[in-house]
């Protein structure tokens, strides 16, 4: 198990930011923890990093309590915090540099030429942290939360104030790096959670609402359903009301129908047909966007 957070308690004078949240992720998953603002997601982890303490709980990072063994649980976990912070006046390898040298490492110029690769900074490695743009500062990011070959990686809204390409490029490169590691990414963007996450941890006022994987959570309610449904001909409103159990008939075109229904009535939409001399082209369960999901359990 690489995280494991159970019953943790969070307050910030009077007020609960971490209300009795447990939740586990296992050594190689790729986890995305979403939450609208001020739900408690950079709380959760600025505790697992051991930026700052807990209220009450237990926080356990690769088998290490957190409160028994800080500087051991650091040395396993690498941080890309919020709003990344950086010297802007040092230049990319001497931070690099900088970096490498609170971990104490070993070849240190060696190690920090082979993370200026890895994330792409070989073209403006001799720049000015201030001089690079917003998608290149988090690569620099990126590069000191691995310097030390963390086993779990800690990705504070990542992507956060990025342009699309960079965005995409940012991605890809937590996507490669993940392939290794344990990865806990908080973001907004669900799309973001479909192409990197496996699985999804929803926090809602400091409380858990949702854990599942991101294919469970678009199927999982199956008493509110849509069901696309392509026929050969034209068809009425009217006419596909009178299919049992339809709660509601969208039309796309005269051929093209979106039925909403509280179980699945395929069958009943495919008997309908037959009936009725259509002929069914394409039927399907649509699927719920991950903002769909996220609205659903976050709103109100
Ligand atoms: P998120 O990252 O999900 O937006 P945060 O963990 O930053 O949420 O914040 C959770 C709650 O705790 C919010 O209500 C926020 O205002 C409050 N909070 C966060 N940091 C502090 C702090 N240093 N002092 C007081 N309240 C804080
Ligand atoms: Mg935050």
């Amino acid at each position: 198990m690489s995280i494991e957070v159970k019953n943790v308690f969070k307050y910030y004078g009077e007020q609960a930011a971490l209300n009795d949240v447990s939740f586990k992720i296992n050594s190689g998953e790729i986890i995305g923890f979403l939450g609208p603002n001020g739900a408690g997601k950079s709380t959760m982890m600025k505790i697992i990093t051991c930026f700052i303490p807990k209220s009450a709980g237990e926080v356990k990072v690769c088998g290490i309590n957190v409160d028994e063994d800080s500087i051991e649980v650091r040395r396993k976990v690498g941080y890309l915090p919020e709003h990344n912070p950086l010297y802007l006046d040092m230049y990319v390898k001497e931070y690099l540099d900088f970096t490498a040298g609170i971990y104490k490492i070993k070849n240190k110029k060696q190690r920090v030429n082979e993370m200026v690769s890895l994330v792409g900074l070989d073209k403006e490695q001799n720049k000015k942290i201030g001089a690079l743009s917003k998608g290149y500062r988090q690569r620099v990011g990126l590069a000191q939360a691995i310097i030390h070959d963390p086993e779990v990686l800690i990705l504070d809204e990542p992507t956060s104030g990025l342009d699309p390409n960079q965005l995409v490029d940012i991605r890809q490169l937590i996507i490669n790096i993940g392939k290794t590691k344990t990865v806990m990414l908080s973001t907004h963007i669900m799309q973001e959670v479909e192409a990197i996450c496996d699985r999804v941890i929803i926090i809602k006022d400091g409380k858990i609402v949702a854990d599942d994987t991101t294919g469970h959570m678009q199927h999982k309610d199956e008493k509110n359903l849509t069901i696309f449904v392509e026929f050969d001909q034209a068809a009425t409103r009217n006419q596909l009301r009178q299919i049992t159990n339809v709660k509601n008939v969208k039309s796309l075109d005269d051929n093209k129908w979106l039925f909403e229904a509280n179980s699945d009535i395929r069958a009943e939409i495919a008997k309908y047909a037959q009936k009725n001399n259509l002929l069914v082209l394409t039927m399907r369960i649509e699927e719920k966007s991950m903002e769909d999901v996220f609205k659903e359990l976050t709103r109100g």
